[in-house]
């Protein structure tokens, strides 16, 4: 299943940030997804609830962002936002290739805390 292993990847990606940033544990992971990399929100969620068992990550709320489809045009330079899977330039109508979001999938942010002073040191980093 797609959703199995980004759900597994992003698992991989937190427990590597939280290494690097002395975190002992994980509180909330935010995900950006771009509308074509087909995930599926309440698949990956279900995944993702599935492998955080016995990991750093085990109490963590996964918050998935949806990012548009962003094109630009070659032939004006007008950049656009894609809707309902048109890829099209809305000023000059010529087919359009370059897309300039809409691909992602990454973790754009982890809040975690450090196992010093009871857990009240809340940290912040990004990937
Ligand atoms: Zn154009």
């Amino acid at each position: 299943m797609h959703e199995l292993s980004i759900a597994e990847s992003v698992l991989e990606i937190v427990t590597e940030e939280a290494r690097k940033h002395g975190l002992e544990r994980i509180n909330r992971i935010k995900l950006q997804v771009g509308e074509l990399a087909a995930v599926v929100p309440d698949s990956l969620m279900f995944c993702f609830e599935l492998l955080r068992r016995d990991t750093i990550a085990s109490e963590a709320v996964l918050e998935i962002e949806t990012v548009g489809i962003v094109a630009r045009c070659d032939q004006c330079d007008f950049s656009f936002e894609v809707r309902g899977q048109v890829f099209r330039c809305p000023r000059c109508s010529k087919p359009v290739m370059e897309l300039l979001s809409g691909r992602e999938l990454s973790v754009s942010s982890i809040d975690g805390e450090t196992g010093e002073d009871d857990g009240t040191d809340q940290r912040s980093c990004c990937s």
